[in-house]
């Protein structure tokens, strides 16, 4: 006999599924199936859903070269595995609002979901296009996919927002734990059909002529599941970190910044892992913690967005307007190409250029030698890292540049100028990283390396070096520069700056 009401449990979903509308989930920066909170809300509808990306060319600002490299193969990674699961992925380029508005209109959905973005552009666009949807009679429903606590939940004690990093973190620490990361879903029923989507090829994201992702293709793998391993690798020799992370020529660090830039993972899903790790290795507990600690830097460069959204354009000390910036053109191309005649300098812009990433000591070297040695405004340095990383993500590049610069929030003292050199020999001391991107100076020794203009002519025969000739002289004296830099600044300090 047909037992009637196990034979309706079973029949129950997919007859709600035909007769229901669809559930529509906007991914951004959140390219994921694991951990994500609107997918999640939306299979917990039980409707059809409908997963969108939308190329919006008028959201500011764009994205660099490299990361849109990054972003087509993320695309197409996602669109192969959520098609798997039964859920296409549709892509769409324009106004997000006319998009959204046209399929929510053609596939009867009543409700939108996305995880929230923190830049002050997209908040504006997100703000407009949840008003005009409500309006239509459309339901929003928006989610932290992002981060491990927002930046309005993290105040001080008297409800202002932190621009210390230190208490900040602590404050953090103090608060409940981000909660526990929510498993992939194994099916995705996705509307049948689906909406019209373009093709990713045709939005031409990384034109291909000519070919310069050859080195990001040797270096990076994107997507989700390369972005799991990539934690799983790194937490498993975790242990080195805090010892290890500042030097270059070792792979001490995640590496795992260009995931989280496009939220291939989570924060959330990283703390848990890290958490867990920590209780089975307590061997590796502390270097752990120096880990998430610098994952909190994350946490304040967004943090500090959301509260100064001129960030990414103004200093954060107003006094730093009157900085006699220098518009060198020349220089600031020279720093670009990697052919400043400082090794370490030029060994960061030309891992930057061939592999869409460097190293976050070096990037503190190059940047600083930038703003302070050549005295190029920190703008400038902060949009060529923009064009040319794969990670670049506007809290964290604008946050550090200004650090670097001395006009952010908790930022190194200006008066504290990286000299180049000894940085170079404190953290390369082998030169082993030098050799790898500058490989015209390769056979210098350890000594002549980081300096090669004080090298003797025997050693610099021997290498094959010839200053001027197959590597350049210093572009600048890093003494005099470092003097002339004081000046200026202790100049605007007294307000002397007409
Ligand atoms: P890990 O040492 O493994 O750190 C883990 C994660 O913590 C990183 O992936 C990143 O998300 C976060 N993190 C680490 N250091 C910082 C930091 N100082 N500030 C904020 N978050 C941090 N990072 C970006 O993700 N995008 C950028 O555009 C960017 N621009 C930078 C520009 C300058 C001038 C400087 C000095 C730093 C910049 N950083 C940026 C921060 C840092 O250099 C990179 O996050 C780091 O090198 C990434 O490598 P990793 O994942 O191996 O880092």
């Amino acid at each position: 006999m047909i037992d009637h009401a196990s034979t309706l449990s079973i029949l129950t979903p997919i007859h709600c599924l035909l007769s229901m509308t669809a559930s529509l989930v906007w991914l951004r920066r959140d390219l994921r199936l694991a951990d994500n909170p609107a997918l999640a809300a939306a299979l917990a509808s039980r409707q059809p859903i409908i997963l969108l990306y939308i190329l919006d060319d008028d959201l500011t600002p764009q994205p660099g070269g490299a990361a849109r490299w990054w972003l087509e193969n993320s695309l197409y990674d996602l669109g192969r595995r959520s098609a798997a699961l039964g859920c296409p992925l549709t892509l769409r380029r324009g106004a997000a609002l006319a998009i959204l508005r046209e399929i929510c209109g053609r596939h009867d959905v009543k409700t939108v979901y996305w995880n929230r973005l923190y830049e002050p552009a997209a908040i504006d666009r997100d703000r407009e296009i949840k008003t005009a949807l409500r309006a239509d009679g459309l339901t929003c429903e928006s989610f932290n996919g992002t981060l491990l606590h927002e930046p309005w939940s993290v105040k001080t004690a008297d409800d202002r927002f932190y621009r210390v990093f230190t208490p900040f973190w602590k404050t953090c620490l103090a608060l409940p734990d981000p909660p526990f990361p929510i498993p992939a879903p194994d099916r995705i029923t996705g509307l049948t059909p689906a909406p019209n989507s373009d093709h990713l090829s045709d939005w031409h994201l990384y034109p291909g002529r000519p070919d310069w992702a050859a080195g990001m293709r040797d270096a990076w793998t994107p997507g989700e599941t390369a972005a799991t391993h990539t934690l799983e690798h790194f937490l498993d020799q975790a242990a080195d970190y805090a010892k290890k992370r500042d030097h270059p020529g070792v792979m001490a660090t995640s590496r795992l910044s260009p995931y989280l830039s496009l939220g291939e993972i989570s924060a959330g899903q990283i703390w848990h892992h890290v958490r867990t790790r920590q209780h089975q290795h307590p061997e590796a507990a502390r270097s752990l913690d120096k880990f998430l600690s610098e994952i909190g830097w994350r946490e304040f460069s967004y943090n500090l967005l959301f509260h100064y959204p001129q960030l990414p354009s103004q200093p954060l000390r107003p006094e730093f307007d009157a900085f006699p910036w220098q518009d060198d053109l020349e220089s600031l191309r020279a720093w670009q190409q990697g052919q400043t005649g400082y090794p370490i300098v030029d060994a960061g812009m030309r891992e930057l250029w061939a592999t869409g990433y460097m190293h976050n000591r070096v990037r503190m070297i190059a940047a600083s030698f930038l703003v302070k040695d050549l005295m190029i405004p920190w703008q400038k340095g902060a949009d060529w890292f923009w064009d040319t990383l794969c990670d670049a993500d506007l809290a964290n590049n604008s946050a550090s540049w200004q650090w670097v610069a001395g006009c952010g929030a908790d930022a190194a003292p200006y008066f504290r100028i990286f000299n180049p050199s000894l940085q170079s020999a404190k953290y390369d001391p082998e030169g082993d990283y030098i050799r790898r991107w500058v490989p015209e100076i390769a056979a210098l020794p350890a000594t002549g390396i980081h300096q090669p203009w004080l090298a003797s002519p025997t050693t610099l025969a021997e290498a094959g070096v010839t200053l001027g000739q197959t590597y350049p002289w210093p572009m600048i004296d890093h003494a005099t520069a470092r003097q002339t830099a004081l000046a200026a600044y202790q100049n605007v300090k007294a307000g002397n700056n007409s």
